[in-house]
């Protein structure tokens, strides 16, 4: 444990908007800062890795880690569970480590509930038809799945509003650097 306690920031944004691979690219420099890593009972996507990605869970496992209470925030996503383990997070925070959660708008509601000092940013897309292009141009979900991701993106961006900062991503390389000037105060 040190007396500076890591600062943590939680990041949301409609599904397709980019917020992952903005994410990775500020992480390649950030010095300090811990990725937490959601529990989820969805399945995994091509290429994703169980502990990396996230911890992908069955359904009953994950009733029981909210039952023992091991998450610190839970939702439910296109009807699978998604939440937040409490003791890594916990952990990196006590030992002065930056933490980032990427998590959906319910889930950020609730940890700021926990950790009212949280800073929250909301990653948009510049235009509502540019999410729908990104979220077919990926071609990981079907049609149906685009269109409840596409609803729920409406739903979501109902909420920035609440969030401390609004980030536009227009290109990977400027949202990076708003990013960095963002959680560094810069
Ligand atoms: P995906 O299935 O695209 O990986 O994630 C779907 C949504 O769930 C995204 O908006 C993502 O940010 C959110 N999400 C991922 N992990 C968590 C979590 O631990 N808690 C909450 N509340 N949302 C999460």
């Amino acid at each position: 444990m040190t007396d500076v306690k890591g600062k943590l920031i939680v990041i949301s944004g409609p599904s397709g908007v980019g917020k992952g691979t903005v994410l990775k690219e500020y992480l390649k420099n950030a010095q300090n800062t811990f990725l937490s890593v959601s529990a989820t009972t969805r399945s995994p996507r091509e290429g994703e890795l169980d502990g990396i990605n996230y911890f992908f869970v069955s359904h009953d496992k994950f009733e029981s880690m909210i039952e023992n209470g091991e998450i610190i925030e839970h939702t439910v996503y296109n009807g699978n569970y998604y939440g937040t383990p409490k003791s890594p997070l916990q952990n990196a925070i006590d030992n002065g480590k930056n933490v980032i959660l990427e998590i959906e708008v319910d889930g950020c509601m609730q940890v700021k509930k926990v950790f009212p000092d949280a800073l929250t940013i909301f990653v948009m897309p510049p235009t509502f038809e540019e999410l729908r292009k990104r979220l077919t141009n990926r071609h990981t979900e079907t049609a149906e799945q685009i269109e409840n991701r596409l609803s729920r993106a409406k739903e979501e961006i109902g909420y920035k509003e609440n969030y401390d900062v609004i980030l536009i991503n227009d290109t990977i390389e400027n949202a990076t650097k708003k990013l960095d000037k963002i959680i560094n105060n810069t």
